[in-house]
């Protein structure tokens, strides 16, 4: 058996022995091996590196890896941190974020709001609510605008480029690509300064 699992393990580019592979891939329980390198979405190699756990029926658990891309952003993606099952693996998923759904921890996602914040200036007072993935709605603060608010979740900010409901991320856009001359966009920042301002005092 082990011999039959390091042929096929070393022939798997040939299209006889994926056949076999799938046909019989639950026999073979060391496929994939320690080494074995695949592509991933984003063109990162992903690495096989060990092993994690064995199961109630003994057999290995889960697969770790090492991803050529992912694996540099150590505070993301600690050693080790990359974990996935063989048959997860086998069907082309990937266990970094170079997948297309990448399944974000509260930890790894704090991070990301944090270097957001970091990016865009704005203070981070923590999550608005109970944690409930993706769809969690953030505390922020814009020390520029003074405005605090509590109504954007973590995929309105980080992909949909939400942000402060008094000063867009439309205008900000618009002054890093610095288009207008400064009186513009000075003339444009008291503008949405006066109206978070007025809009502010309506509500109280
Ligand atoms: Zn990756």
């Amino acid at each position: 058996m082990r011999r039959g699992g390091n042929y096929l393990g070393n022939n798997k580019d040939k299209p006889e022995v994926q056949n076999l592979l799938e046909q019989y891939s639950e026999l073979f329980q060391d496929i994939p091996q320690l080494g074995e390198q695949y592509e991933t979405r984003e063109g990162g190699i992903l690495t096989i590196v060990g092993w994690d756990g064995v199961t109630k029926a003994g057999k290995r658990r889960k697969l770790t890896c090492h991803c050529s891309i992912c694996s540099l952003d150590q505070e993301l993606h600690p050693k080790g941190s990359l974990k996935i099952t063989k048959d997860k693996l086998m069907s082309g998923r990937q266990p970094c974020s170079c997948s297309w759904n990448t399944k974000w921890s509260e930890r790894q996602n704090k991070i990301r709001v944090l270097r957001e914040c970091e990016k865009r200036g704005y203070i981070f007072h923590g999550w608005s609510a109970e944690y409930k993935t993706q769809k969690t709605r953030l505390d922020l603060e814009n020390p520029l605008t003074g405005n605090r608010w509590i109504t954007t979740t973590i995929n309105d900010f980080l992909l949909n480029g939400s942000g402060d409901p008094c000063y867009t991320l439309k205008a900000e856009r618009a002054i890093a690509i610095n288009k207008k001359p400064d009186e513009e966009h000075i003339k444009d920042f008291f503008k949405n300064w006066y109206l978070c301002r007025w809009h502010n005092f309506q509500e109280k």
